[in-house]
This record gives C-alpha cells, structure tokens and sequence, in this order.
C-alpha cells in the first residue's frame, strides 16, 4: 500500500536534508575509515530506512516500488557506501522472506529488520559459482528435522554486520531445480564469517566470505519448498536490479551537477570551461543518459507496482543505468580535469564507487544475456 502523498513528500524531504547535511559531509571520513559511524547508523535506524519495504504489518513503510525507487535516488547523491548500510535489509537480505516466507517466519523476523535492530546479507555467490550463480555447490543434507550446511560463500555484502543470511544451497541434483532458500542465523554453530576485502571502491560498505560447516538449520528455516530457491534468488534480484539502477540515476545526477557547477567557475583562455563546445557535448550526453535511465527506472517501477512481471524491464534498467553512470563519472573526470584526477573534489572516488554497479546483482553481459533471452522469448 502507498504512503499518502504529504506523508510520502516529508519523507523524501527528511531523506533529501540527511542526505546533504549529514551524509554529505562525511564522505571522504567514511571512504578514509572504511567505516559508516555508529551515530549515522542509528539515525537510519530512527527515519525507518531499514523498512522501507516491508510490509507495514510488520513494522515497516511498506513503500511501493514506485516509492522505493525515489528514496535510492536520493540516497544515490552521496556516497553509495551510506545506502548499503540499510540496503541489504531492503532488498536481497529481506525480500525472499518477504516474497516466500511463512507468517512464522515473517513475524519471527522481519519487524526486527524493519527497525533496522539486526542486519540481513544474502548468500548465494560462492568461490566456484559467479554468474552461474545455478550452480551453487553448498550442500545442505536433511537429517529429520534439521538441514546440515556445508560450504562457502563469496563477497557477501554486509556479512560483517548480518545476525541473518537467506542462503541458497544444494539439496538436489544439478542445476537451478536443486537449489534451496533458507533462513540461517549468524550465531549458528559452524558459520564463520571472514575479513571485509579490500576494494576498489565503496569503502564503508564490506563483503567478506561466509563458511558454513556442517551448520544445523532447522527445516521450519527453509523458504519455500525444496527446490524454489533458485526461482526465490531470481524474484529477489529482479527487484534488486531496479533499485540499483535507480541509485545509478541518482549518482548520475549528482556528478552531472557537480560537473556544471565547476564547469561554470573555472575559466580557461579568458571564459567559464561551460562555454566551451566541447565541454557542453559532454554535459549534453551525461544529461540525455541520465534522463533516459531515470525514464526507464521509474516506468519499470510502475510496472512491478502493476503486478506485471518485469523481468527484462529490470535487467535493462539495470545494465542501461549502469553502463551509463560509468560513462557519466567518466566524463566528469574529464571536465575536472586535473583536478578530477586527485581526491580533493571526491570525483575520483565516485568513478570508483560506481564501477561496483556493471558487476554485483547480475553483470552487464549477464543482463544482456537476460534481455536477450526474454525479448527472443516474447518474439521481439
Ligand atoms: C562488492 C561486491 C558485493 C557483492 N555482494 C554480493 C552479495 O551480497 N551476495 C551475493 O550473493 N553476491 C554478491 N556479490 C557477488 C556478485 O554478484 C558477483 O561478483 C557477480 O555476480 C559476478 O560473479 P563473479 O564475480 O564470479 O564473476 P564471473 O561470473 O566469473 O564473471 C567474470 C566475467 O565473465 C563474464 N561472464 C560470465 N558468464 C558469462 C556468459 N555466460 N556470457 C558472457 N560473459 C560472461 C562476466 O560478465 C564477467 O565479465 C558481490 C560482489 C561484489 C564485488
């Protein structure tokens, strides 16, 4: 169910005013420490970030897709590391349990995700399985009523923080058809958690490997029915896909505005650089992408919130919104110049940060395999 509007509107205007007065200023502290302060984190808490989607039955917002899309891309005008904070639990962390869980399984869990109290990552990435993410090799062998886990996990995103992971393993044979979803609380004996990566952006946001030995799940902790978790994954990303795209658009809007606001006070051979032709040109293409993208994540989010199915629609946001904020810090590099180049003006950093967004939740030839596939299949 929707927000009325005026409550909507506050919300978006509090998000807005956190966003440029408190996060903003602390971007390079949080890229320097890879670490988002304590006092960020509760404030996240308060504003009710963590339950942006979960039903409002049990404790959250319960946003629209429509919604949901307009809150990341406000939280796309800083550092992507403050939105991974509550992302996990908005989206891939939640939504299976959302999507296939029993009311159980919801009551047990999800207002305490929704206040943001514990921490959800989901797993399915392992050493051996990336993009073919079907063939997923840990086990979870049934004995009576309890599930033995065994294997390992890769780049797992906020594995650090979780008290829950939505795991996917193997109690069947090959393939998709073999995989289960379930419910596994981080204290459960035989899982361990290794140490955040180093990388290449997006410091205050980590991922760390996640090792199951032969940990003891109960079957009540299963999602579905043996056998749904691969379709479960497929359905969380889908929706997973579009939020990211829309916090693309949002970093694409930022750096644009960041590109006219130098382009305008720096002058070269006696003029503003945005008098230069060749600088508009640039400007001219971010902007037009931008737009483009910001079009397609908002009709994709009509459309889920529509009931209809938008499997290729989210994948082309995605792989669409990606690519072209890629392109948008590219040129904003550019347009510093020099100063682009060095860490003072934060650019540099978020050329970085945004590179993440053409690899995790599907990479970009993953979804153009999944276009392809979806747009052959309806015959154009
Ligand atoms: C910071 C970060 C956070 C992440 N968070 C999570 C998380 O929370 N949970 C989780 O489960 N996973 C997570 N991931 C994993 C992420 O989803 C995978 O890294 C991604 O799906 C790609 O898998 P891979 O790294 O194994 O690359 P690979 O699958 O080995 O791909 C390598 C290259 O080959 C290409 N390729 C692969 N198959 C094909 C094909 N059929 N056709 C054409 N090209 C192909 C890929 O596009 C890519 O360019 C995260 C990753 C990172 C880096």
């Amino acid at each position: 169910m929707a927000l009325d509007s005026e409550t909507f509107d506050a919300l978006i205007e509090t998000v807005r005013r956190f966003v440029a007065e408190r996060l903003r200023p602390l971007e390079a502290k949080v890229a320097e420490d890879d670490e988002v302060p304590s006092e960020i984190v509760r404030e996240m808490r308060e504003m009710g970030l963590f339950g942006l989607s979960i039903p409002e039955d049990y404790g959250g917002l319960g946003l629209t897709m429509a919604e949901e899309v307009r809150v990341a891309l406000e939280f796309g005008r800083t550092t992507p590391a403050f939105r991974s904070v509550f992302g996990t639990n908005v989206g891939i962390g939640s939504q299976g349990l959302v999507m296939a869980g029993t009311d159980e399984q919801k009551r047990e869990w999800l207002p305490r995700i929704a206040s943001g109290e514990i921490v959800t990552s989901f797993a399915l990435t392992e050493p051996g399985a990336g993009s073919d993410s079907a063939s997923v090799q840990t086990k979870a062998v049934r004995e009576g009523e309890t599930y033995k886990l065994t294997g390992t996990k890769r780049f797992i995103t906020n594995a650090d923080k979780a008290s829950l992971f939505t795991v996917m393993a193997r109690t069947g044979g090959e393939g998709a058809a073999g995989v289960s979803a379930f419910l596994v609380p981080a204290e459960t004996p035989g899982v361990s958690v290794g140490k955040p990566e180093k990388k290449m952006g997006q410091q205050g946001a980590h991922v760390c490997d996640v090792n199951f030995d032969e940990a003891p799940v109960p079957a009540a902790n299963r999602l579905g029915e043996e056998g749904e978790g691969f379709k479960i994954a497929m359905r969380v990303l889908d929706r997973g896909r579009l939020h990211i795209a829309a916090v693309c658009v949002g970093i694409s809007e930022r750096l644009i505005a960041d590109a006219v606001a130098y382009a305008v006070e720096r002058r070269q051979f006696g003029k503003p650089l945005a008098e230069f032709q060749l600088i508009q040109a640039m400007i001219a293409d971010s902007k037009t992408e931008a737009m483009a993208a910001r079009a397609l994540v908002l009709e994709t989010a009509a459309r889920k919130d529509a009931g209809q199915p938008i499997t290729l629609e989210a994948a082309a946001a995605k792989y669409f919104a990606s690519e072209a904020v890629g392109r948008v810090a590219d040129r904003t590099v550019q347009i510093f110049g020099g100063a682009g180049y060095v860490a003072d003006h934060g650019i540099e950093r978020l050329y970085r940060d945004v590179r993440l967004f053409r690899i995790y939740e599907g990479t970009s030839q993953i979804q153009q395999l999944v276009i392809a596939r979806e747009t052959i299949r309806n015959g154009g």
